[in-house]
């Protein structure tokens, strides 16, 4: 079953320097269960793809739906369905969380939208925090504690706890692990495979590093300029690029971490 849908999406960013170009008639489908990779090198167009598909961004042309309805041109108050069941997480969880807030109710905060919220109570939301934050590896008083507090890794535990929360579908991880030091990264990648597979999630994985991807996703595209370039099972655009431009970013792995 497809549960996106993208058909022609074009973003162009206008200031009044010059207009960027970010996507350009861009064709996706992402189906239930799988995990999908996007690649590609910086300013590529991954986040604004990504944050049009999670609807924090309007596309200048083209749709996408979600589980067969419509996610573009509409207003937030009837984006409930897609904001329970898709979550993020971001690169940086230094700018993604914030420092005055307690990690418990950052972890909550997807839990307090409207429609989640009529679905549990005070109790069964404290309830769900702690066992969110137990089942990413943080021990049981990391809710007291402060962003400031925690290592980055702990960070993007917590970042990822809050995605979980929900109880989504689907999990899009943007750039989730390139900030962090390479074995602290292993840890939170084996983190999120165990996680994918236990909740049977959805996952689409943003990341201009592919020895990433290849552990983590059996397909990907990859994006150039805005357009996808190339598109298939990972082990085939690892060993066979097709286009010169992913023949680029393969060659571009520095050996110890494609043994990642
Ligand atoms: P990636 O995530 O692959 O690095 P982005 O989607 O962030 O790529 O950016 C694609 C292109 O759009 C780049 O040229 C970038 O500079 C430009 N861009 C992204 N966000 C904005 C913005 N808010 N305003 C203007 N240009 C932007
Ligand atoms: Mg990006």
């Amino acid at each position: 079953m497809s549960l996106f849908e993208v058909r022609g999406l074009r973003r162009v960013y206008r200031s009044s320097r010059q207009d960027v170009i970010a996507l350009e008639s861009l064709d996706l489908t992402v189906h239930a269960g799988q995990r999908l990779g996007i690649v590609g090198e910086s300013g590529s167009g991954k986040s604004t793809l990504v944050r049009l598909m999670a609807a924090l961004d309007r596309p200048t042309a083209g749709t996408v739906m979600f589980d067969g309805l419509p996610v573009t041109g509409v207003p937030e108050r009837r984006l409930g369905f897609l904001r329970s069941r898709v979550q993020m997480v971001f690169q940086d969880p230094r700018g993604s969380l914030d420092p005055r807030m307690r990690a418990r109710d950052i972890v909550a905060e997807p839990l307090v939208s409207p429609i989640v919220r009529r679905e549990l109570g005070e109790f069964d939301r404290a309830q769900r925090v702690r066992e969110v934050l137990d089942e990413v590896g943080l021990p049981p008083d990391a809710g007291d504690r402060y962003p400031h507090e925690f290592s980055g890794g702990q960070r993007q535990r917590i970042a990822i706890a809050r995605a979980l929360a929900p109880n989504p579908d689907v999990l899009i991880a943007d750039e989730a692990v390139s900030a962090l030091d390479v074995s602290v990264r292993a840890q939170v990648l084996n983190l999120l495979m165990r996680l994918v597979d236990d909740r049977g999630l959805t996952l689409i994985f943003v990341s201009h590093d592919l020895s990433v991807v290849r552990h983590l996703c059996p397909d990907a595209v990859v994006l150039q300029a805005g357009r996808i370039v190339e598109a298939g099972p990972t082990s085939a655009l690892f060993s066979q690029p097709s286009h010169e431009y992913t023949a680029r970013l393969v060659a571009a792995i520095p050996r110890f971490r494609s043994r990642l």
